[in-house]
């Protein structure tokens, strides 16, 4: 019940508003570089790599019930085509807007209930704890829904051979004929027979040049 762990201004996904004031109308505009937090993205299929850097773009926007968060981020997103299975790098560009409510907002000098009585309602909803808001949910939301569930390396990648697995796009003549197998089969079996008969000739070939030589 108690997660209501209080938020560290030191987190660079934590963000003051004091500076707005609660004057509706009053706007702020920033930008700030972070590191990219853990498992940001849709695990295992594309992500954007813990630590990459990452640049949001915000403007915070007081308003009667608290502050709008607008905003971009951008980073390069790292997965693999599901296709073909070759990397792929993305230019991730997530925008957001999400409003941040005082915690008194809805009931004007009525105490709300604690988070955790009625945290089915509110679960959705974000708060501005102390001044400061938490944009990683935000942040997390946007970026999963800004990737491609499945990414490829291009857009028409025809994938892998369903025989052999080669990679159709570095090679789009590549075709297996039926015959193919049984032409391999019997040019296996002429490689060997020539192979004995050279050796056979070889050796006569070797009598032959000692006998020139001298
Ligand atoms: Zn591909
Ligand atoms: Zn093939």
């Amino acid at each position: 019940m108690a997660s209501n762990a209080r938020l560290d201004h030191r987190n660079p996904l934590v963000f003051d508003t004091h500076e707005l004031g609660r004057r509706p109308g009053a706007l702020q505009r920033l930008t700030r570089e972070i590191d990219a937090p853990g498992d940001l993205g849709i695990q295992g299929v594309v992500e954007v790599p813990e630590g990459a850097p990452m640049e949001l773009g915000l403007r915070l926007e007081s308003v009667m019930e608290g502050v709008l968060v607008t905003g971009t981020a951008r980073a390069t997103a790292k997965g693999e085509c599901v296709r073909c299975l070759e990397p792929v790098e993305l230019e991730l560009e997530a925008d957001f807007q999400e409003l941040f409510s005082y915690p008194d907002a809805d009931d004007r000098g009525r105490v709300i209930a604690e988070p955790g009585d009625d945290a089915e309602d509110d679960e959705d909803r974000l708060f501005i704890e102390d001044g400061l808001i938490d944009l990683e949910p935000v942040l997390r939301d946007a970026v999963v829904l800004a990737l491609p569930m499945q990414p490829v390396c291009q857009e028409d990648c025809p994938g892998l051979c369903s025989e052999c697995g080669a990679r159709l796009a570095d090679d789009p003549d590549h075709h297996h004929d039926a015959v193919d197998i049984r032409w391999a089969a019997l040019q296996g079996l002429a490689g060997t027979m020539s192979d004995g008969e050279k050796d056979e000739m070889s050796g006569a070939e070797a009598g032959v040049d000692e006998k020139q030589e001298k």
